[in-house]
């Protein structure tokens, strides 16, 4: 299937896109697990929409208001780099990390 280009370049997120992410992601916040409804919830673009990033289900993530501006435009991993290292926590997230981007 040929994506939808006009879609895909939009840059806000319709409803019903935010409700299957949230959905997806059983409405936690994706970096602090924080719990969202439909009106609190930010969308996410985990590769940043400034760097090119789609406005698709899988680039999207379900975020609080603050990690979502704190986040900018970093990418995911970049940004759960800087919580784990924010959090002091490093050691315990570098294993997860090792093991879930450096495949
Ligand atoms: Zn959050």
């Amino acid at each position: 299937m040929f994506p939808d280009y006009q879609y895909l370049m939009r840059r806000s997120v319709s409803n019903s896109l935010k409700k299957q992410v949230l959905q997806r992601d059983n409405y936690l916040c994706q970096y602090c697990w924080a719990s969202l409804t439909l009106e609190t919830a930010h969308m996410d673009h985990a590769f940043p929409r400034s760097k090119g990033g789609w406005t698709i289900l899988d680039n999207l993530r379900s975020s609080c208001p603050s990690c979502n501006l704190s986040k900018g435009d970093k990418t995911e991993t970049e940004y759960r780099t800087e919580l784990a290292r924010k959090a002091n926590i490093a050691s315990y997230f570098s294993d997860i990390l090792s093991s879930s981007f450096r495949k």
